[in-house]
């Protein structure tokens, strides 16, 4: 997220290329030193005899060379005995300096540092830390910091330059004593000394674990600047005019009395809190979070409706052709009854029905839109648009989610109505997500039965076949997923059409139809819309029919290699099914041998079916890194502080977020540039 690094400027005692170096660390001054805070300690304050030093504990030992040597097979390296009084041990460098062969002649008292393991000489370390010493040398008496470094930049440079910085600079604290006190914080000074010197009698493992109350007080800090940024971005959203849109309810109490079912009460809450948003003159930001099934659709519906209502548009962006005709078909089906057009644009529709379509959007004859991104483009014009709804958000990158934004009349924002079933944990959402009301779906409408999995393994593909058969001999239908080709979409195309061709030289009897992303749109949706009539049994497809489709006929899902796709996607993609009242059943089959995440995975699909728990999973087994992914995060992730372990840290992050931006302007300015630099404009996308 940071800014490309500009040809660095050294400072006092820091020469350009050295600066270079550093900003590769994001260390741009002696500010930036401060907070670069140890990965890890090492022990070097006591000396373990050699016979007692145990395999894969990483221990100090000293004793004198007795040999040194390159040794040239199994491959060149250095090779040096040493002994203690109570046994030996060989080093070994396999990169080394002709000086360091020198440095360590036979003779010489070394101490070496590194884990012992059995190995082709005996025991044995691999690359230890060497210093040559002389008898009777004071061992260090504080814990040794490894710093986080690159390429260029050794352990001993990072310490001197921290050390300096400590030493020189103004540690300021502008945190409030009450904040510290209450939560058990030390001074930023303190906390600083302590993570960078830690004490002699300092406990190691709440260092190693980031429980030391030093370590609290610089990730409760992070959190703390964390939510003042996310603050400031909702303040600023609160200065914007939106149009406001009255709830009228003529509309929407129609569309309800017509639907066969009755919203869900997850879906009134979420309706009745989007209500309250678009009525005021700030415009709405708000997720709407819902497991697949959950029934969002109907809640977008309804906020559409809402400005309808009161004479203005509303769009809705989805990521793929197959998803926005979905849903245009399904709006359409709700709304014509009601007398409601609804204009849908994609990249598929002819021109001339794009043209005349375009023109009843420009004069404001038709207020509802549903398309895929073909919405922002250039020649689409909502004069009155005044509530964006993106479906399946995370699919949508930054900038086009601002350009749907932007369609509105100058001056004033449309409401934004993000929609995701990809659920992001509460923490997550709260912590990383910039300036976003969240509604959750917490309720699946009722008459669904479970999905059953299984995990089948490829060596009994016949049978899965036969379990096709079955179930589409008894009216039901089934999709059958190709194995995910990250590396060529030519062989994701080419093993779909073969899967395709076996299916249907295996299933005769069968209507077996094909879906690929490199099909044209038209033809495309002829093959969905033969499949959710019916007139398909079996749908072959890619991952294009990962998000919404939405046939409840269809009660089996077949994924293959499912080894291969992320947690995320496939429970998507068993989404799919369970949509009806019939029994379905996912069967995952997945190719031997299997990696060790790719077990772990399965079986969190295997013993979960709450896209919470397994969004939860896929946050532990990838980290928040990942699972946020950079486009659709507003805010960097966070350094030191985690959002699993320091969950009680959060909620007073807020609060005293709130409490300093509104009562200590300017201490929350110094702590912000603190942690921010001058970034904190980037985080506003
Ligand atoms: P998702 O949240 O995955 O987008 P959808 O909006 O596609 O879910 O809804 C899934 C299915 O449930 C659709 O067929 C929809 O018409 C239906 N549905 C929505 N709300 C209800 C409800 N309250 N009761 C019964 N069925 C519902
Ligand atoms: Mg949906």
């Amino acid at each position: 997220m940071r800014d490309a690094a500009p040809a660095a400027r050294g400072w006092p005692g820091v020469g350009p290329q050295l600066a270079g170096l550093l900003a590769k660390l994001d260390i741009r001054g002696p500010q930036d030193l401060l907070l670069h805070l140890p990965l890890r300690y090492e022990d070097e304050t006591r000396l373990t005899p050699i016979a007692a030093a145990r395999p894969g504990f990483a221990v100090q030992v000293e004793g004198e060379v007795q040999s040194s040597e390159i040794v040239l097979r199994p491959r060149r390296q250095l090779v040096v005995r040493i002994a203690d009084a109570s046994g030996t041990l060989v080093a070994r460098w396999l990169n080394f300096y002709p000086s360091q062969q020198k440095q360590l002649a036979s003779g010489r008292r070394v101490r070496l540092f590194g884990e012992v393991r059995g190995g082709f000489f005996g025991d044995e370390m691999i690359h230890p830390r060497v210093r040559v010493v002389e008898a009777d040398e004071a061992l260090p008496n504080a814990l040794t910091p490894v710093y986080p470094t690159t390429a260029g930049v050794g352990q001993a440079t990072l310490r001197k330059l921290i050390d300096r910085a400590l030493a020189s600079e103004m540690l300021d604290d502008p945190l409030p004593v009450a904040a510290c006190r209450g939560l058990g914080l030390p001074g930023f000074g303190e906390a600083l000394r302590a993570l960078h010197h830690p004490a002699p009698d300092a406990d190691p493992a709440a260092l190693e674990l980031r429980e030391h109350p030093a370590w609290r007080r610089i990730k409760f800090e992070e959190l703390l600047v964390q939510q003042m940024s996310l603050r400031r971005a909702y303040n600023a959203r609160r200065a914007r005019q939106a149009v406001p849109l009255p709830v009228r309810g003529e509309l929407t109490a129609a569309l309800l009395a017509s639907l066969p079912f009755r919203p869900t009460g997850a879906q009134s809450r979420a309706v009745a809190e989007i209500a309250a948003d678009l009525a005021a003159p700030h415009p709405m930001q708000r997720l709407l979070q819902g497991d697949v099934g959950s029934g969002k659709t109907l809640v977008a519906a309804l906020a559409m409706l809402q400005a309808v209502d009161n004479g203005w548009q509303a769009a809705m962006m989805a990521p793929t052709e197959i998803l926005a005709e979905q849903h245009w078909r399904k709006l359409s089906d709700w709304l014509a009854p009601l007398g409601i057009g609804v204009a849908w644009l994609s990249g598929s529709r002819r021109k001339r029905e794009r043209e005349a379509e375009l023109e009843r959007l420009r004069s404001g004859e038709l207020l509802l839109a549903v398309g895929t991104h073909a919405l922002i483009e250039d020649p689409v014009t909502l004069p009155r648009l005044a509530l964006a709804v993106v479906d399946e958000q995370h699919r949508f990158g930054v900038r086009q989610r601002l350009a749907l934004r932007e369609k509105g009349e100058a001056g004033r924002r449309p409401h934004m109505l993000m929609m995701s079933a990809t659920p992001i944990p509460r923490t997550l959402a709260m912590t990383h997500y910039a300036d976003l009301d969240v509604s959750v779906l917490d309720e699946l409408p009722p008459g669904r039965t479970p999905i059953r999995t299984k995990l089948v393994s490829d060596a009994r593909r016949d049978e899965v076949v036969e379990r096709v058969r079955q179930a589409c001999l008894g009216g039901r239908q089934a999709y059958w997923v190709c194995p995910l080709i990250e590396e060529s979409e030519a062989l994701q195309l080419q093993t779909a059409v073969e899967t395709f061709e076996t299916l249907v030289a295996a299933l005769p009897e069968l209507r077996v139809g094909l879906v690929h992303g490199r099909l044209k749109a038209d033809e495309k949706s002829a093959t969905m819309k033969a499949f959710s009539t019916g007139e398909l049994d079996v749908l072959v497809a890619t991952t294009v029919i990962e998000v919404g489709v939405d046939v409840p006929n269809a009660s089996l899902m077949v994924i293959e290699h499912a080894e291969r796709f992320g947690l995320a996607q496939l429970h998507q993609l068993r989404g799919r099914v369970g949509r009806g009242s019939a029994e379905s059943v996912c069967i995952l089959i997945y190719a031997q041998p299997l990696s060790q995440t790719g077990r772990e995975r399965l079986k969190v699909i295997y013993e979960n079916t709450d896209g919470f728990e397994i969004a939860r999973a896929d946050l532990r087994i990838r980290g928040p890194g990942e699972f946020v992914g950079a486009r659709q995060s507003g805010l960097p992730l966070l350094r030191y502080a985690s959002l699993e372990d320091d969950t009680d840290l959060i909620d007073p992050a807020r609060e005293w977020a709130e409490r300093m931006l509104r009562e200590m302007p300017e201490a929350s300015e110094r702590l912000m540039k603190r942690w921010l630099g001058g970034r904190e404009a980037l985080l506003r996308a």
